[in-house]
C-alpha cells in the first residue's frame, strides 16, 4: 500500500468531515449540509463504506483527501500533509510541488518574516513605543493578547520592510510586492506605513495578509488591508478565525463582528467564538 493509500485508511471520512459538517445518519450513510454551497436541505453526503463523499446539489465529491482540500482551499500536497499528520504517517519525501505551490509557500514565509519584523518593532524597539502604548492604554488590550495575535508596528520609513526581506533575508523584490507586502512605484516602498498592523490568519494559523490601522484619527484612510493576492481573497477570510475555530466548534455558533478591536476585546473579556468579517458584506465563503 503506498503512503497515500496509507493516509486514506487511516482516515475515517465520517469523522474527519464531523468535525466540519453537523451530520446525520441516512441509513448506510451520513448526510448533512453541504460546505460547499448555500442549501436549506441535506444533499451532501457521505459512504463510510466507499469512504467517499458526495454533493447531489453543486456536484462536488471525491475522498477525504480532495475533502480537505476543497474545504481549507490548499493543495493535494499540503493535504496529504495535514491528513498524515493527524493519522501517524509518516511520509517519506517531500509530496512533489509545482511552480505554483513553491511561489505560495514563498508569499507565507514572507508574511511569517513580516509579521515577526512588525511584532518586535511593536514590542521591543523604540519606533513602536507610541503604538504599543495606544494599544495598551487606549485601547486596553494586555501584551500577552497583543503577542498572541502576532500585532505589530509598520514603521513610517519608505521601505524599511522590504530592504530588511530583500538585503537581510535574500527575498526578491517581486516575491515582496507580489506578497502585497510592498508596492512598486519609482522606488519600491512598503504597503504599510506608520500603522499597528493586525496579521489575518487563515484557519490553519497561516499568514495570507495584514490589516494597518492608522496611530491616530488623522490618518486615512483609517484602516488599509493587503490588496488581494495569490494568498488573499478579502472577501474568504475572517480576522480571528484560526484563534476562535476550536470554540465556535464547541459551541457550534460563532459571533460576527466588524473590526479587529471588537474580537480582541471580547478575547480579552473570555469569549472566543468570535471573528470579523473583513470588508462589508459577508458571503457565502466566509
Ligand atoms: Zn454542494
Amino acid at each position: 500500500m503506498d503512503e497515500i493509500e496509507q493516509v486514506k485508511s487511516k482516515t475515517d471520512i465520517v469523522e474527519l468531515i464531523g468535525q466540519y459538517v453537523k451530520l446525520s445518519k441516512a441509513g448506510r450513510n451520513f448526510k448533512g449540509l453541504c460546505p460547499f454551497h448555500n442549501e436549506k436541505s441535506p444533499s451532501f453526503v457521505i459512504s463510510p463504506e466507499r469512504q467517499i463523499w458526495h454533493c447531489f446539489g453543486c456536484n462536488k465529491g471525491g475522498d477525504s483527501i480532495s475533502f480537505v482540500e476543497e474545504y481549507d482551499r490548499i493543495d493535494f500536497a499540503e493535504a496529504l500533509k495535514f491528513l498524515a499528520q493527524k493519522a501517524g504517517v509518516t511520509l517519506s519525501g517531500p509530496v512533489h510541488k509545482t511552480e505554483r505551490e513553491k511561489k505560495k509557500d514563498s508569499l507565507y514565509e514572507l508574511n511569517h518574516l513580516a509579521q515577526q519584523f512588525y511584532s518586535y518593532l511593536l514590542t521591543e524597539h523604540k519606533v513602536g513605543k507610541k503604538a504599543l502604548v495606544y494599544l495598551t492604554d487606549e485601547r486596553k488590550l494586555p501584551l500577552a493578547l497583543i503577542k498572541k495575535f502576532g500585532i505589530g508596528y509598520a514603521p513610517t520609513g519608505e521601505n524599511m520592510l522590504a530592504q530588511y526581506l530583500n538585503k537581510k533575508k535574500k527575498y526578491s523584490l517581486e516575491d515582496i510586492i507580489d506578497a502585497g507586502l510592498a508596492n512598486q512605484g519609482r522606488v519600491v516602498t512598503d504597503f504599510f506605513r506608520g500603522r499597528v498592523v493586525f496579521p489575518i490568519h487563515d484557519v490553519r494559523g497561516n499568514i495570507i495578509a495584514f490589516s494597518g490601522r492608522g496611530l491616530d484619527d488623522q490618518t486615512f484612510p483609517k484602516y488599509v488591508n493587503t490588496r488581494e493576492t495569490k494568498l488573499y481573497r478579502k472577501s474568504e477570510s475572517l480576522y480571528g478565525i484560526f484563534f476562535a475555530k476550536e470554540e465556535i466548534r464547541t459551541q457550534k455558533h460563532a459571533i460576527l463582528v466588524e473590526g479587529e478591536f471588537d474580537v480582541l476585546t471580547s478575547f480579552r473579556e473570555g469569549i472566543s467564538n468570535i471573528v470579523a468579517v473583513k470588508g462589508t458584506a459577508l458571503t457565502l465563503e466566509q
